[in-house]
């Protein structure tokens, strides 16, 4: 199975964006990149996360994850799964490009942004991506998990909450298990350091998910942040932003 890292934008961002707590270092800058994932197993082409829409791309340096695909060859009707490890505009921003895959989305994640309450959360609905979720809601091709599950032959998402109520990761077998591990820990140091990003939707999810992360990716295992450009230099460069993970 082999496992790429695609980045598709890149900002400079604050560190206060980051790192939950504010201190002196809140305000300094902090280089922010964006990722796909692409995950080939025999038979299969799966892409973690569409990123995001070209319409909300605003001050990013960006280049459109489907044009990211094609350059290195994959054509998107080749995609015939797509993993969304969240609803967030970054994350789940291009659903549409893609007319032959399955969509793999945990329940809560949907339930949370269409529940009673999703109207009286104004102040973090800019962060999800509303047409998309609508059209998955219409499409035949969402499927809802619930928990754990593995979706092909050695591909498991897991539920991990924490950033959001249906935040789920990724967990690719072969050779040496690798956990795509998304905005449950957006940077190698949210991680290493037991810190927790900002945007938090249940801070005792936070650390839980940094706990079933490690976990899953076990002694010999690889995590792969969701936003830290050190992806693209802890792993061997295939193309311009693109790194082979495993
Ligand atoms: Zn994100």
């Amino acid at each position: 199975m082999k496992v790429h890292a695609l980045c598709y934008g890149r900002r400079m961002g604050r560190r206060g964006q980051h790192f939950h707590g504010y201190d002196e270092d809140s305000g300094l800058p902090h280089d922010t990149a964006y990722f796909v994932w692409l995950v080939e197993s025999e038979g299969h082409t799966v892409l973690v996360d569409t990123g995001m829409r070209p319409s909300r791309a605003g001050e990013l340096e960006y280049r459109a994850p489907v044009s990211l695909l094609r350059d290195f060859g994959v054509a998107p009707e080749d995609v015939d799964l797509v993993v969304l490890t969240h609803l967030h505009y970054d994350h789940a921003g291009t659903v549409a490009d893609f007319p032959g895959a399955r969509f793999v989305v945990q329940r809560s994640e949907v339930d949370y942004w269409t529940g009673p309450w999703a109207k009286r959360i104004e102040r973090e609905r800019w962060l999800l991506d509303s047409e998309s979720l609508a059209w998955l809601v219409e499409s035949d091709r969402l499927s809802l998990v619930d928990g754990d599950e593995e979706v092909l032959p050695g591909i498991s998402v897991h539920l991990v909450g924490g950033h959001t109520a249906g935040m789920q990761v990724v967990r690719v077998a072969a050779p040496d298990p690798v956990v795509l591990a998304s905005d449950a820990s957006h940077f190698f140091e949210n991680l290493e350091d037991d810190r927790p990003a900002p945007l938090i939707h249940s801070m005792p999810g936070m650390y839980a998910a940094f706990d079933r992360i490690t976990e899953l990716a076990g002694p010999g295992g690889i995590v792969v942040p969701g936003h830290d450009p050190q992806v693209l230099h802890r792993f061997p460069p295939v193309a311009d932003g693109i790194v082979r993970v495993a």
